[in-house]
């Protein structure tokens, strides 16, 4: 899947639309999720242009990949919810409902998160 500049992450990294920033280094950037599912809900990004983690795991420099996961542990320390625990997850394609196709993983945390994820059905 080609990379859309149009997305609306890509707008953010631009600064053409605002976002309530929580971090930013050369190789990233979080902000809060404008719909939380939790009490903190943050998303980070990386700044080039990937559209999923797929994209990203296969195209991506070592020093964007690396930068970019310290990135994600560094804005879980800054938050505080290391102590209590947090979750993070990247939604991909169709299955995972991606909806915006620019890579990020969310942060999630403040409450118990439960069970990772619905159990299918026997
Ligand atoms: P995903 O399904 O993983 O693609 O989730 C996309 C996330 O982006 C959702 O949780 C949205 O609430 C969030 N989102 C969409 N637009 C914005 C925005 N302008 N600022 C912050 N978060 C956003």
């Amino acid at each position: 899947m080609d990379y859309d500049a149009d997305n609306i992450f890509a707008k953010i990294l631009r600064g053409e639309i605002p976002c309530d920033k929580v971090y930013e280094d050369a190789h990233a950037l979080a902000f809060r999720d404008i719909n939380p599912q939790t009490p903190v809900h943050v998303l980070v990004i990386p700044k080039g242009a990937y559209v999923s983690m797929d994209d990203f795991s296969a195209n991506a420099t070592d020093s964007e990949i690396s930068g970019f996961f310290r990135a994600v542990g560094h804005v879980a320390r800054q938050l505080g919810v290391v102590g209590d625990g947090y979750r993070f997850l990247s939604n991909i394609g169709g299955d995972g409902h991606q909806e915006v196709l620019h890579f990020h993983v969310h942060i999630f945390a403040g409450k118990d998160l439960g069970r990772m994820i619905k159990p299918i059905d026997k």
